[in-house]
């Protein structure tokens, strides 16, 4: 066999001390030793490889890292799957079905739904499959989030109401992810002593500490692609999916928690990138949603530099993909250039999200989010110059501290005057652990709401406006299911559409043509069949 395959990943080696440029990669049976100049990022404890290899009769290399002569040190960790750049397939489930079943809970944002997919993707290629009883299950895996403490309180009150399954099944595994478990693990230890592991987002590997079977997997357990869905679960196969492109945040929004748990952006390779959206596109997924906290930084901190606009370009040509999206944007990172691909790629949804949370620019500076509400605004405007029928997501906080009535209407002003198609509101609540829960949380819970109420009803005026103009339009519609009996999917501007048929939809790209609107959704008739 002689393909052509691609190195190209960032990963860390346990125990590595070096400070060398130099590593190794060695074929899988070590019988040659082939030494390759890499790049060093940070420190001694990453590795980056950015070569393609062609490399005959090794479809797998491992990688070993040189800290000196004579001190090389073998990972368990990077081995890495080399994909062919010519033929992205699937295989089966690497071992049989075993009986076992595995229960995921996740709550959060994308991100986190990316890595329970990737975690459960692991679980059935050993031969676990899901179950959505947790009474039921062989293995229990918590996903938490901690954005906002609520949502810590959740997990918090889950993981204790496990405490009793635990002691009818001690030899059950409980494992708990996510957000929460960043740079606190000692303290869960304690909290939590219950719980038989706790491992860092995408940390994949730490599950073998629980499921000795993935061990068995030769290849690195970062390599499986998420939302991967193996044939076991063919019946539930995914037509949309999320790919994390970009880990962390590298802002400090003085209300934010992230970037103390989710730590400094880090950028996927861009080919592994690609090639994971190829192998996703081949399973017969039509929509893809490239992930980040803030997805249009990405590629800054690799070798070259590749930007978002790039990466789209690169898969806007995988043959198969019907819609490309990507959440979530930072209004400093969103270029012309990153607009313009969205403008002219054929794949790439007519939609933006681009959170600007308040339109007070002394708002806006003690949030630290670092533009202006000029700059937000300029942005929409260049977008909808770009693309006319462009539909604007944006996020708000009401009730920031110190927030005067006046900053308020800046922002009330704001909205009014750009008219988005979503405004995802929320009223601030303090984050402890982070800057601005150190200041008086002043503005009573009262007026909190009276605010959030305000833009809601002026956000029902804008889409209800908005929305009547689509009658008696057509929009393509992806439709994701059945709801009250009627079919419901998604405009490409991520519009929410129902609508009747007798065919059998799930998956289906279908022209509907609009024959009624109402602030939040669309109702109309099919124009086009299915497909
Ligand atoms: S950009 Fe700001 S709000 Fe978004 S994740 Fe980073 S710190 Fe949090």
């Amino acid at each position: 066999m002689f393909g052509a395959v691609r190195a190209n990943r960032t990963g860390q080696l346990p125990n590595c001390q070096s400070t060398t440029t130099e590593q190794y990669l060695r074929l899988k049976n070590e019988s040659a030793l082939i030494r390759r100049q890499t790049s060093q990022m940070r420190s001694g404890y990453t590795w980056v490889l950015h070569r393609s290899l062609r490399i005959e009769g090794y479809p797998r290399l491992r990688v070993v890292c040189a800290c000196g002569i004579g001190r090389s040190i073998v990972s368990s960790r990077p081995v890495i799957q080399l994909t062919s750049l010519d033929a992205p397939r699937f295989s089966p489930p690497r071992l049989p079905l075993n009986g076992k079943r595995f229960f995921i809970w996740t709550i959060g944002c994308q991100m986190n739904e990316a890595d329970s997919a990737k975690v459960a993707a692991m679980l059935q290629e050993v031969g676990y499959s899901r179950t959505d009883d947790e009474l039921e299950a062989d293995i229990v895996i918590l996903n938490s989030c901690v954005v906002r403490q609520a949502a810590e309180d959740r997990v918090s009150g889950k993981l204790n109401a496990l405490a009793r399954l635990k002691r009818q099944k001690p030899d059950m595994p409980l494992v708990l992810t996510g957000c929460m478990v960043t740079k606190q693990q000692e303290k869960l230890k304690k909290q939590f002593p219950h719980v038989d592991l706790f491992f860092d987002p995408s940390d994949f590997d730490k599950m073998q500490q629980v499921v000795p079977e993935l061990a068995l997997l030769d290849d690195d357990l970062d390599e499986l692609p998420h939302y991967y869905q193996p044939p076991v679960e063919a019946g539930a196969r995914g037509f949309t999916a999320y790919v994390p492109i970009i880990y962390g945040c590298n802002f400090l929004c003085s209300y934010c928690i992230v970037p103390y748990r989710r730590g400094k952006e880090t950028s996927r390779p861009f080919e592994d990138v690609v090639a994971e959206v190829q192998r996703i596109v081949a399973t017969g997924v039509r929509e893809v949603t490239l992930l980040g906290q803030t997805v249009n930084a990405y590629g800054h901190d690799l070798p070259g530099t590749p930007s978002l606009a790039r990466l789209l370009r690169a898969i806007d040509a995988i043959p198969g993909l019907d819609r490309l999206r990507f959440l979530t944007s930072h209004p400093k990172y969103m270029s012309d250039q990153i607009i313009d691909s969205v403008a002219e790629l054929p794949s790439a949804c007519e939609h933006m999200n681009l959170p600007v949370q308040a339109g007070d620019n002394d708002v806006l500076r003690r949030m630290r989010r670092t533009y202006t509400r000029d700059t937000w605004m300029e942005r929409i405007a260049y977008t909808r110059e770009q693309m006319p029928d462009v539909t604007i997501a944006t996020d708000v906080i009401v009730g920031f501290p110190g927030e005067t009535d006046e900053q308020f209407m800046q922002t009330y002003d704001m909205l009014e005057r750009t008219k988005c198609d979503k405004v995802h509101l929320a009223m601030y609540s303090p984050r402890p652990g982070t800057l601005s829960a150190r200041w008086a949380d002043d503005v009573p819970r009262e007026e909190k709401f009276r605010r959030h109420q305000a833009l809601e009803h002026l956000q029902g005026r804008v889409c209800t406006e908005l929305n009547a103009k689509r009658l008696g339009e057509t929009y393509e519609v992806l439709v994701e299911g059945r709801s009250k009996g009627r079919w419901t999917g998604r405009t490409r501007g991520n519009t929410l559409v129902h609508f009747d048929s007798d065919a059998e939809l799930v998956g289906r790209l279908v022209d509907v043509r609009i024959t009624r609107t109402s602030p939040w959704y669309l109702m109309g008739e099919p124009a086009s069949a299915p497909r």
